[in-house]
């Protein structure tokens, strides 16, 4: 049997990241940028108000209270997105709008706040110092300066960012495509009357909105009945449009009924095996079509496949996208049940973890001190998808360790 290290190093020697191009803003969200992204002009790009009120010279407003306001000629108004130049004379000042641009002459905004909000003349109530509510050229970037480094994820926020620049595009990895396949006879679609012995089908729904939920493209296809040639023409036909490809069921022990292994080990390029973990033992890795194109072929169980799907192609779908995965690392966290697992496997134990622990309202706790807990939750068996529903977490139980007590520290890796 393989360790699970070993497997995964395995699949990501073997996946190559996509290629990156330019994408368009409507379409950048969650690739990873291949590039520095750096600001071509200044942020902002001329100096400008950051609040309704009136530009003027701060000088011409020295000694203003309440008690004795100074009162100003209002020369104009510059909203937001006037473009022409203004001037403001000394003595005088200019209604402004946030963002709009500040005039010459002035070097400071009073907010209306402060005034009695006049249209001809303002008593303005309080004196300002020069620069109070003007943005500055350039204050949040340089032409120059990085913005986004080679490698982010762009999330909504860097998107705003390469907007507020003025790219229209950028040079990515895209989001991968995915295609998930599910095998088995007994499977049928959930809306529809079952005859016992069938079951609905739920690993295809549940793998493909995984790798949405990750970031990808997802597509499932119809259900594949157990049979050699329809697998293979299963593939096939993922293959079109698809970076990864995930089949569910059929690579178990099962002799001819395993039709996914069947079909697949026919190839040549793609290998099945133990990885010694529990659930997920049975394995399939390889790479199909003229792309060489990486697929999947989880175990048919929904709790194996699952699990199987964090930690095999979550990381292979950040390896696409050449991008780091740190976002999966385990933590530690203190059992509240004693547990079994099975010698010479690793075990992911379905468990809830509790992160309020010694956080209870009010209290102050000594953050040393302070262990976040975990549940193993009733039901471990790998198709009891109803106890990983009520699970956030996945205990690891080490191959050599065959019990644990409750109270003992365990690594546990947080689910998606
Ligand atoms: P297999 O890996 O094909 O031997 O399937 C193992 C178990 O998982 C069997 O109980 C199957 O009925 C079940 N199973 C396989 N595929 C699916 C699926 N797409 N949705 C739900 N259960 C499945
Ligand atoms: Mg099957």
């Amino acid at each position: 049997m393989d360790s699970v290290e070993k497997y995964l190093a395995e699949i990501l020697a073997a996946i190559r990241p996509l290629q990156s191009r330019e994408l368009a803003l409507a379409e950048v969200l969650g690739s990873v940028l291949d590039g520095d992204v750096t600001a071509e002009w200044p942020l902002p790009a001329f100096d400008n108000s950051a609040m309704d009120g009136y530009a003027l010279r701060a000088v011409d407003i020295k000694g203003a209270t309440p008690d004795s306001p100074v009162s100003l000629p209002v020369c104009g108004e510059i909203p937001a997105g006037d473009t022409t130049r203004h001037a403001v004379e000394p003595g005088t000042c200019a209604r402004i709008m946030t963002g709009a641009p500040m005039p010459d002459g002035a070097d400071t905004v009073v907010q209306v706040e402060l005034t009695d909000g006049g249209i001809d003349t303002v008593a303005i109530r309080e004196a300002v110092e020069a620069g109070i509510s003007v943005r500055l050229t350039g204050s949040d970037a340089k032409p120059g300066d990085l913005l986004l480094p080679s490698g982010t994820r762009i999330g909504a926020v860097h998107l705003g960012l390469l907007a507020a620049a003025g790219r229209a595009s950028v040079r990515a990895r895209p989001r991968p495509h995915v295609a998930v396949i599910s095998t088995g006879d007994e499977l049928v679609e959930p809306g529809t009357a079952l005859i016992p012995g069938q079951i609905w089908e739920s690993n295809g729904k549940m793998l493909a909105a995984a790798a949405r939920e990750a970031g990808c493209e997802a597509r499932r296809l119809p259900i594949v009945p157990d049979d050699n040639e329809a697998v293979l023409a299963a593939v096939q036909s993922a293959l079109a449009d698809a970076d990864l490809l995930i089949t569910s069921g059929g690579v178990s022990m099962g002799g001819e009924h395993d039709v996914v292994k069947a079909a697949l080990t026919s190839l040549g390029t793609v290998t099945f095996r133990k990885v010694a973990m529990q659930p997920g033992m049975p394995q399939g890795f390889g790479v199909v079509g003229p792309d060489h194109t990486p697929i999947f072929t989880l175990p048919g169980n929904p709790v194996s496949a699952y699990v199987s799907f964090c930690l095999f192609v979550l990381p292979a779908l950040d390896a696409l996208q050449a991008s780091k995965p740190e976002r999966r690392a385990p933590s530690p966290a203190r059992l509240t049940r004693p547990v079994q697992s099975p010698p010479a496997k690793r075990s992911f134990l379905r468990g809830i973890l509790d992160r309020q622990v010694g956080a209870a309202a009010g209290q102050i706790t000594q953050v040393t001190t302070q262990v976040t807990q975990v549940t193993p939750v009733t039901g471990q068996a790998s198709h009891q998808l109803a106890s990983l529903a009520r699970a956030n977490a996945l205990v690891i139980v080490p191959e050599e360790v065959t019990s644990l007590e409750a109270g003992e520290i365990v690594d546990v890796l947080e689910l998606p």
